[in-house]
């Protein structure tokens, strides 16, 4: 008897992926296109749902069904979840830091209030979970810069940062008050070459990297010894699935977690390179988001993450550049 038992518990388990439908919002951005593809590895590929106000991507393309969806139009969002019997939302739209302090306005409009229409279909549709990303944007120039805690002073100077801050309430607000099991990732920088960066402040590690391997000099928006918390896009998606997997009773926070991996600044970034691409250049030429780098954290205690659900790291500076440059010389052939 405990025998079937454990076997019905088991058929259980894994029939949970199969049951789960889940809408991808955002799914053609630097992030999207990668967790997109890595969701319909786990689940039902038809029971993931990508969505963007793009043309859908060249690599989602036949992996599995595609919307053109603008989150902003809540009624048609409205009509996707209840369609598709969705029971999870990912929604990573939104309007980036370098991007958001050319409209600051634009920025604070999309980001709340597509926040807003998610965690209120979450909440009318009663949906499993909904994930959606903060970032290191909600410091500010008060909070410790080295190892930046957990909680501490959050008083973030960027449009981006505020929209963000205020988002995390608003995602506890929905777990306390109306017990939506919504989670949250504080992102670094991230590191990837299968999408482009959609205008963030530390998409300048990305072109450093296909100037390199394009054997052309490159010019840093950033003054050579700006340190910032970085993480190669494999962490990220891992990080993201294995927060959205945990138990609900291993997540303590419903704001949103801090996440480590490594930092470096320009300089190191182009010391690294040069290991394997030894010819190549770089100048410095901060623009406008030197002060949005300014304004962040060097680097970032996760204990709160390790702890709750055993986040770990598996990239470091070193085996993110061997593999970058490998993945870029090969998407050029
Ligand atoms: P991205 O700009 O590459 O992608 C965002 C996607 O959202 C784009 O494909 C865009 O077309 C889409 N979008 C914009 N407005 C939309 C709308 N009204 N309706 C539907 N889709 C819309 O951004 P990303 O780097 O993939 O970031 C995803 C999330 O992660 C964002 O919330 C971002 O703030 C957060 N984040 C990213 C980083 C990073 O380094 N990439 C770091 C911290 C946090």
């Amino acid at each position: 008897n405990k025998k079937t038992n454990k076997l019905q518990q088991l058929s259980l388990q894994n029939r949970m992926p199969a049951k789960e439908r889940i809408l991808v919002i955002g799914a053609c951005g630097q992030i999207g296109v990668e967790l997109t593809l890595a969701l319909r590895k786990i689940y039902d590929p038809q029971h993931v749902i990508a969505t963007d106000l793009r043309d859908e991507h060249p690599l989602l393309k036949g992996t599995g069904p595609y919307v053109t969806l603008d989150v902003m139009n809540r009624e048609m969002l409205h009509v996707l979840v209840i369609r598709h019997h969705i029971t999870q939302i990912y929604h990573l739209a939104a309007i980036l830091s370098a991007t958001a302090e050319k409209n600051p306005a634009l920025a604070w409009h999309i980001n709340m209030q597509s926040l807003i229409h998610v965690l209120e279909i979450a909440r009318e549709e009663n949906l499993h979970k909904v994930y959606w990303p903060s970032s290191i944007a909600v410091f500010g120039k008060g909070a410790p810069r080295q190892q930046t805690p957990q909680h501490t002073i959050l008083e973030p100077t960027t449009a981006y940062g505020i929209s963000k801050l205020a988002g995390e309430r608003w995602c506890e607000y929905y777990h306390e008050r109306y017990g939506v099991d919504v989670r949250s990732l504080r992102y670094p920088g991230l590191i990837s070459y299968k999408s482009s960066p959609g205008g963030g402040t530390t998409d300048y590690a990305i072109e450093m990297f296909q100037a390199a391997v394009e054997n052309r000099k490159f010019c840093c928006p950033l003054a050579p010894d700006t340190r910032l918390p970085m993480m190669y896009m494999p962490d990220a998606i891992r990080a993201t699935i294995e927060l959205m997997e945990a138990p609900a009773n291993r997540i303590s926070l419903h704001s949103s977690y801090n996440l480590h991996a490594f930092h470096f600044s320009p300089a190191e970034l182009a010391a690294a390179i040069r290991k394997y691409v030894p010819k190549f250049e770089i100048c410095y030429q901060p623009d406008f988001r030197q002060q949005i780098a300014e304004s962040w954290p060097e680097s970032i205690d996760d204990s709160q993450a390790r702890q709750d659900w055993g986040w770990k790291p598996a990239f470091d500076l070193e085996s993110m550049t061997v593999d970058m440059l490998q993945n870029l010389q090969q998407w050029k052939k």
